[in-house]
């Protein structure tokens, strides 16, 4: 009797306790990944408390891939916290307005409902070296380098407003898709009280 990848994947699904759906979203394949490497290296083990309350603000799907990313760059002896992840509608508006209608200066071009923040499937990470934040650092490429092993879009990979401490999950619906017409596709999700990974 042979086996389809379906049941297969069911199997392992069953098996890790995890939703039983017969396709590998990324929660199957962080429990997967944590089997096989072990929990430390997984993303299902909490990493520090700050990375965490910001971890907490993301879809599920992202949450143990945000872990993982942690644990990697510490393995590669990088220390990074997760230091911004979901932002509101109403939060986004007011970073918007800084700079322009409010004192400051200027640190976004999107609008509410135009930053993939706005979603919980990005989040942004710090290096830190002891207790310093280092706003800029060539581990940031590095730590890019882990995020697209673990299947994360870096944003210092972008052509345009490269943003090296940026990171997202891209919804599998949004593969090749331009970033304008992704989150017109999340807006929408949203709106309609629909799932962002389905
Ligand atoms: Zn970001």
């Amino acid at each position: 009797m042979t086996m389809t990848i379906e049941q297969l994947i069911s199997g392992v699904q069953k098996k890790l306790d995890v939703r039983v759906d017969g396709r590998a979203g990324p929660e199957t394949w962080g429990a997967i990944h944590a089997r096989i490497v072990g929990p430390a290296r997984g993303g299902l083990t909490p990493v520090d408390e700050r990375s965490e309350r910001n971890i907490a603000t993301l879809l599920p799907e992202v949450r143990p891939i945000a872990r993982a990313l942690v644990q990697k760059a510490a393995q590669a002896g990088i220390r990074i916290k997760v230091i911004s992840a979901l932002r509101t509608y109403a939060e986004q508006d007011a970073l918007y307005a800084q700079g322009r209608t409010r004192p400051g200066r200027k640190v976004t071009n999107a609008r509410g409902g135009w930053s993939n923040h706005n979603f919980g499937i990005a989040f942004d990470v710090g290096v830190f070296e002891g207790a310093a934040y280092l706003r800029e650092s060539v581990k940031y490429k590095a730590v890019g380098a882990l995020g697209m092993d673990l299947g994360l879009e870096w944003g210092g990979s972008w052509k345009t407003l490269v943003d090296q401490p940026h990171f997202q999950l891209r919804p599998a619906w949004a593969e090749d898709m331009p970033e304008r017409e992704m989150l017109a596709g999340l807006r929408a999700r949203v709106a309609d009280g629909a799932p962002v990974y389905a």
